[in-house]
C-alpha cells in the first residue's frame, strides 16, 4: 500500500467563493429558501473530515410548497408548451454553460464526495453529454403519431406530464442529477430534485448557475436539500407529482415505492448491485486483472453496477489472484484532489464503518482474506480512507450476498461456461455483470444469460448514452436511464381517435 503524498490542487476561486457561504440555501421557484424552522445541516469534505457547508435542511411544509411552484411552473412558465426545438436550445445552453465551468463543477464535487478530481471531471462531463443527447432527442421524437384504422381516424399525441421528483445518492451526485432532470426537462415536464444530505453542493451550483444565466422560468427546477427521512420522506410521499424517480438503496427504495404506490404516482427505481465477473481461462491475465482492480477501486467501490464477485476459472485462479493481489498492494490511495491518489476516501465515518463491518462479518462467517484491507491512515489527511481488500470462499457468505458498497471483491472458482452463469446468477440482485474471454461467442451467450438489466464483455461499468440502463429483482424496476425509453417514460400518451 503506498498513500499517495502530492499537495492537492488549488481551489478556484468560484469555488472557495461558493463554498465560503454562511448557508446553503435550497432553489425553489427561482428563489433561495431557508427551512421554514431554521433548521441546517452540514456537509463534510470525506478527504479531512472538515465541514465546508452548512446546508437548509427543508422540512415537509417546505418540499409541498415546492411541489406546489413546480406544479405552477408547469401550467404557467410556458416551459411545459414551448416549441421543442426551442426547448432543446436551452438544455444545450445549459450544458454549454456547465462546461465552461467544468473546473468549478468538478472540484465542488470531487470535495463534496471524495471523489478522485478526475473522475469527477468524468462525471461532469457525462452530465454534459446526458443534456446534449436528451436535447437532441426530443427533437426526433413523433409528437403526433398518425394511426390507419379502418373507419376511424386516429393519433397518438405525446405531452410532458407535469411535476416530477428525484430522490438520489450520494455516489454519483451530479451525473445521476444529469440522468435525472435531461430527460424530463427534454419532454417539457417540471422537476423537483432532492440530493442527499452528504453530497448537495453540485446541484445547488447548478442551480445558481442556471438563476445567474437566466437559464430557466422560475419553478422549473427546484432543488430540495434536506435529511431522507424528512425532505426525501416529503417528495416521496407528494401526490402532486406525475412521475416519480429514485436511486439508492433497496431498503430506501421499497420505502419511496410504498409511498408513491399509496398516491398512484409511477415510480421508477434505480437500485443497490452485487455485479459479477465471470473469467475465463483464455484471457490476458495481467491486463483482466488490471481492468477487474480498476473497476473495484474506482470511487473506492462505490458503484452500483461494481464488479464485486469475481468468478475465475479453476485453471487459472491462482494466476489471478496472485496478480490482482499485486495491482492492489499498489494501488495508491490519498486525498481526492491530490493528482497522484488513484483511490479517495469513502463518503462518510458510516459508510467506512460498513466497509470495514463486512471484512469482519465475512471472516466470521468464514471467508479467507487474501487482502487484508482495513482502515488507511493518510498522512496530514483525516479522511474516512480504506484499502482495498480480497475475499474467498463459499458465495454464501454474507460479504458475497450483500452489498458493500466499498473497494472489496470476493472472489471464487467456476469449472465450466453453466456454472459460471449459474453462479453470478445466484444473488437477489441484477444490475450489471461482465464475462471475460477472447472467444467473443461464448461472450455473447454468456453475457446474455445473465439475470440483469446490462451484461458487459470484456470491460466492466460500460454505460453509454443511447443504451438503456437498467436493473431487475433488487437492483431496480420501472425504467432505467440514458436511453430512448427514458425520453419517452416522461412524454404521456394520449390517444386521439374519431369514428369516421
Ligand atoms: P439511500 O437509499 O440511503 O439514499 C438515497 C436517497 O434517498 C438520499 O437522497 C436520501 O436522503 C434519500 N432518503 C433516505 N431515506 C429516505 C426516506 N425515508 N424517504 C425518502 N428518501 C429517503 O442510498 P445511498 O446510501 O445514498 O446510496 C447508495 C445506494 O444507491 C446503493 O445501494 C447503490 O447501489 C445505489 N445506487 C444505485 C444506482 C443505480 O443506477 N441503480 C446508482 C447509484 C447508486
Amino acid at each position: 500500500m503506498s498513500p499517495a503524498t502530492a499537495t492537492a490542487q488549488e481551489l478556484l476561486p468560484e469555488v472557495s467563493e461558493f463554498l465560503s457561504a454562511d448557508l446553503h440555501k435550497a432553489f425553489v421557484n427561482g428563489e433561495w429558501i431557508e427551512a421554514s424552522g431554521g433548521q441546517t445541516f452540514d456537509v463534510v469534505d470525506p478527504g479531512t473530515g472538515n465541514k465546508i457547508a452548512t446546508v437548509a435542511s427543508l422540512q415537509k411544509e417546505d418540499v409541498d410548497r415546492t411541489v406546489d411552484a413546480a406544479v405552477n411552473a408547469f401550467e404557467g412558465s410556458g416551459w411545459a408548451k414551448m416549441p421543442v426545438n426551442e426547448r432543446s436550445a436551452v438544455l444545450h445552453r445549459i450544458a454549454d454553460a456547465v462546461e465552461q465551468r467544468k473546473a468549478v463543477f468538478a472540484q465542488i464535487e470531487s470535495i463534496d464526495c471524495g471523489k478522485i478530481y478526475s473522475q469527477a471531471e468524468g462525471d461532469v462531463e457525462n452530465f454534459i453529454d446526458t443534456f446534449r443527447y436528451f436535447a437532441d432527442l426530443a427533437q426526433t421524437v413523433n409528437y403526433r403519431n398518425v394511426i390507419a384504422v379502418r373507419n376511424h381516424e386516429a393519433w397518438v399525441a405525446r405531452h410532458p406530464w407535469g411535476p416530477c421528483g428525484f430522490i438520489i445518492p450520494w455516489n454519483f451526485p451530479f451525473l445521476l442529477a444529469g440522468w435525472g432532470l435531461g430527460p424530463a426537462l427534454a419532454a417539457g415536464n417540471t422537476c423537483v430534485l432532492k440530493p442527499a444530505e452528504d453530497t448537495p453542493l453540485s446541484a445547488l451550483y447548478l442551480c445558481r448557475m442556471i438563476q445567474e444565466l437566466d437559464l430557466l422560468p422560475a419553478g422549473v427546477l427546484n432543488v430540495v436539500t434536506g435529511l431522507g427521512d424528512t425532505a426525501g420522506s416529503a417528495v416521496s410521499q407528494n401526490p402532486k407529482f406525475r412521475r416519480m424517480s429514485f436511486t439508492g438503496s433497496p431498503e430506501v427504495g421499497r420505502l419511496v415505492a410504498e409511498a408513491c404506490g399509496r398516491n398512484l404516482v409511477p415510480v421508477k427505481c434505480e437500485l443497490g448491485g452485487k455485479g459479477a465477473a465471470v473469467v475465463f481461462e483464455d484471457v490476458d491475465i495481467p491486463q483482466t486483472a488490471a481492468k477487474l482492480v480498476e473497476a473495484i477501486t474506482f470511487h473506492t467501490g462505490q458503484v452500483c453496477c461494481d464488479a464485486t464477485r469475481w468468478m475465475i476459472h479453476r485453471d487459472i485462479y491462482d494466476d489471478f489472484v496472485n496478480e490482482c493481489v499485486t495491482r492492489m498492494k499498489s494501488v495508491k490511495i490519498g486525498y481526492q484532489m491530490d493528482d497522484s491518489a488513484e483511490m479517495g476516501p469513502v463518503v462518510s465515518p458510516v459508510q467506512r464503518e460498513r466497509v470495514l463491518g463486512y471484512l469482519k462479518k465475512g471472516v466470521t462467517d468464514g471467508a479467507e482474506l487474501l487482502l487484508e484491507g482495513g482502515a488507511a491512515e493518510v498522512s496530514g489527511r483525516n479522511g474516512y480512507f480504506v484499502k482495498p481488500a480480497l475475499m474467498a470462499g463459499s458465495l454464501d457468505n454474507v460479504a458475497a450476498r450483500e452489498e458493500i458498497f466499498g473497494p472489496v471483491a470476493f472472489l471464487a472458482p467456476f469449472g465450466t461456461e453453466e456454472e459460471g452463469i449459474r453462479l453470478a446468477n445466484d444473488t437477489d440482485y441484477g444490475l450489471g455483470n461482465s464475462v471475460w474471454s477472447q472467444d467473443l461467442a461464448r461472450c455473447a451467450r454468456v453475457a446474455e444469460a445473465f439475470e440483469s438489466g446490462n451484461g458487459w464483455i470484456n470491460a466492466h461499468n460500460v454505460i453509454v448514452h443511447g443504451v438503456p440502463y437498467a436493473g431487475v429483482g433488487k437492483s431496480g424496476m420501472g425504467g432505467g436511464v440514458v436511453s430512448p425509453e427514458t425520453l419517452n417514460d416522461y412524454l404521456r400518451p394520449i390517444s386521439v381517435v374519431r369514428p369516421l
